[in-house]
């Protein structure tokens, strides 16, 4: 296939913002770089990507987006290492995972040129907003929606797919305590809780401002169906860690497939840390918090890469987590983190050059 970056036109910014920008005291994705991508589907078909000014975008107020949640994305990092070479990771399979989520909401799939040459293009334009200082990064956001209106409530006739970027911090400061959640259901059997679609985060705020008002910070999801099985942390994969075995559930149409979770996976089974994808009960986890065996607990996913949980709660008890001085948590995380920002090699062949 020939390659498509010489069609995709790019029109540059007249004002640039990068010097409104404080670049030591990032926070995680809430400035955006100079430039989108912006790709149309309209009479059947993908157009060529475009690159502009980052802007607002006009939608009617019919479009479908507003009424039917018909919208998915994606999350991923550009890193930046001290040689000024520009790294993805594993970004085929973020393109993958969106058309995966596509298909399930009755979107049309993008093609992978559009996603891949797209992205690189975007990047090299706004290179310049890839920070470099340790922990930061620039997180990239693709997305896909039904522009296409009509109150008719069934598959909108127009999308649009839009990369917009921004220059990120660090996600998490400090370890979270969460709450095992009995009532609520991020996702169910059936449902869409496997693709990154707009709605399914929608549908965790609420339980989580109630976990919040009961002082923790996040909720850990468990299966729809008994409540009794360990399922994601927020919007995280999540891992136990019971004595030396390191624990995650298998993905399924409730959990998602996350890059993190199968890198995290991979890297422990070559480090010779033992380790089990197989469900995970809530009982099982209390009891080994009440024994001892229970080490460590941590979310898996591209902004926080891991994020460690000091404490869980569940029905109306506190468990604490001990604070043990070497963590698979944080060995995995640095292990990751090298090996995105090409610090270290890469035996698996992860990093992707822009
Ligand atoms: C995005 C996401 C993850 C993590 O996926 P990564 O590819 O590792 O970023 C896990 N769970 C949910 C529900 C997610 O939306």
């Amino acid at each position: 296939m020939s390659s498509i970056i010489n069609d995709i036109e790019i029109i540059k910014t007249k004002a640039t913002k990068i010097n409104d920008v404080d670049f030591d005291n990032l926070q995680f994705g809430s400035v955006f770089s100079d430039h989108m991508l912006v790709c149309d589907y309209k009479d059947g078909k993908w157009h060529m990507p475009k690159i502009m000014p980052y802007q607002p975008i006009a939608l009617d107020p019919s479009a479908k987006i507003f009424h039917y949640g018909q919208s998915v994305f994606e999350g991923m990092k550009a890193y930046k290492d001290v040689n000024e070479n520009v790294w993805l990771f594993r970004p085929y399979d973020n393109c993958k995972r969106l058309n995966i989520s596509s298909k399930r909401l009755a979107i049309p799939e993008l093609p992978e040129d559009y996603f891949m040459e797209g992205l690189k293009a975007l990047l090299e334009v706004d290179k310049d907003w890839i920070p470099t200082k340790e922990g930061s990064s620039l997180y990239i956001r693709p997305f896909v929606f039904a522009s296409g209106n009509g109150f008719h409530a069934s598959p909108a006739d127009a999308y649009k797919f839009i990369i917009c970027t921004a220059p990120s911090g660090s996600y998490f400061s400090g370890e979270v305590k969460v709450l095992i959640e009995e009532k609520y259901s991020r996702s169910a059997n059936g449902g869409v809780g496997f693709a990154k679609a707009g709605g399914n985060y929608a549908g965790q705020f609420y339980p989580t401002q109630l976990a919040k008002a009961k002082g923790y910070q996040q909720v850990i999801w468990t299966d729809d169906n008994t409540h009794e099985y360990i399922e994601e942390a927020g919007a995280m994969n999540i891992f136990v860690r019971i004595n030396d075995t390191l624990i995650t559930g298998p993905t399924s149409d409730r959990i998602l497939d996350g890059i993190t979770r199968k890198s995290i996976i991979e890297l422990a089974a070559s480090e010779n840390i033992p380790v089990d994808v197989r469900k995970i009960t809530v009982n099982e986890v209390v009891e080994a918090a009440k024994n001892g065996s229970l080490k460590e607990m941590f979310g898996a996913g591209t902004a926080a890469v891991v994020s460690p949980i000091a404490a869980f709660g569940y029905k109306d008890t506190d468990y604490d987590l001990p604070k043990l001085e070497k963590t698979y948590a944080s060995f995995l995380k640095k292990r990751i983190t090298d090996i995105q920002t090409n610090k270290t090699e890469d035996p698996f062949g992860w990093r992707f050059k822009v």
